[in-house]
């Protein structure tokens, strides 16, 4: 609360449209483009924050790595991201991109389009659904099967899915998902189906990409499970969409969740990938690109503050 206090105070003068270009002028900011990071928002406050920051504007995530590559300028140029293909969000902010003719990249786990609920949607079921008690984990893991209590259990589960392969962490979460009743299920988002992603897909300024196959974390998963997992998605997209897919968004994102190894991998793999690491790009490696993240809860001024200060 404090910190969100703190940061809204912080862009207050961001919100006069004079202060967010000299500031960005005086220290040479708006020379390099930028890669935007959405995930769950309303059509509403995407399209404000995409305003927010006029003069720049959306180019095709494709075009705007090209330039980069190529030493050529990405001046208020900046690519729009969505990751997780909820359908709701999809939908909604495809609505909003197609009636401004922004270019749209959205990345794909495919598990997830495929009807298998993501990690962290489980967890959030289960902190609503799951009765109070004491649990037992079901398997043994590095010595820990003791009784949790419902707080700690999902403390737990938060954090496991960024040590835990996609093993570990699907049989742990769907054995817990199995003491919700079967009606409480049916809240977790749907993903966008195929065929509406076909239809999205006709458009230019539409592109899907690969989010891994069962979200999981690239760090915890062995070179050949990752290996199937950025292979596998690609072809699934490609063989639905007939088109090709050349880019790959790190499930979770941090440092911490991509190896050395992940990165080597996904560069024999995929043209360019895009971390969670906020930045803009400037002397980024290809396959560890950086993204500034918007939320629902950013005001205008604070989406310019992250845009400025990255
Ligand atoms: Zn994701």
């Amino acid at each position: 609360m404090l910190i969100k206090k703190i940061k809204n105070i912080l862009s207050m003068p961001f919100k006069n449209d004079k202060f967010f270009h000299n500031y960005q002028k005086f220290f040479n900011h708006s020379s390099s483009g930028y890669i935007l990071s959405f995930h769950d928002l309303s059509p509403e406050t995407f399209e404000s924050h995409i305003q927010a920051l006029s003069p720049a504007k959306p180019i095709k995530l494709n075009e705007l790595i090209e330039r980069y590559k190529n030493g050529k300028t990405t001046k208020d140029c900046f690519a729009i991201t969505f990751d997780d293909g909820v359908k709701k969000t999809v939908l909604e902010n495809w609505k909003i991109c197609k009636k401004n003719k922004w270019p749209v990249t959205f990345y794909l786990p495919t598990d997830y389009i495929n009807g298998d609920n993501l990690p962290f949607q489980k967890i959030e079921l289960l902190n609503h659904y799951l009765e109070e008690g004491s649990f037992d984990l079901p398997i043994l893991i590095k010595d820990k099967k003791k009784l949790l209590k419902k707080k700690l259990l999902i403390r737990y589960l938060y954090n496991i899915i960024y040590k835990e392969n996609d093993l570990v962490v699907k049989s742990l979460l769907d054995h817990f998902i199995n003491f919700i009743p079967e009606k409480f299920k049916k809240s977790m988002p749907s993903p966008i189906s195929w065929r509406e992603i076909k239809e999205i897909n006709k458009s230019v300024y539409s592109s899907f990409q690969s989010h891994g196959v069962s979200h999981t974390a690239c760090s915890t998963l062995s070179e050949s499970r990752l290996k199937d997992e950025l292979i596998e998605s690609k072809n699934i997209i490609e063989q639905n969409l007939n088109d090709k897919v050349n880019s790959f968004c790190y499930p979770y994102g941090s440092s911490k969740t991509i190896s050395k190894l992940s990165e080597k991998l996904v560069s024999e793999i995929y043209e360019n990938a895009t971390t969670l690491i906020r930045g803009k790009l400037k002397n980024s490696r290809l396959h560890y690109l950086p993204r500034i993240d918007l939320y629902e809860d950013n005001t205008n001024a604070l989406a310019r503050l992250k845009v400025a200060l990255s």
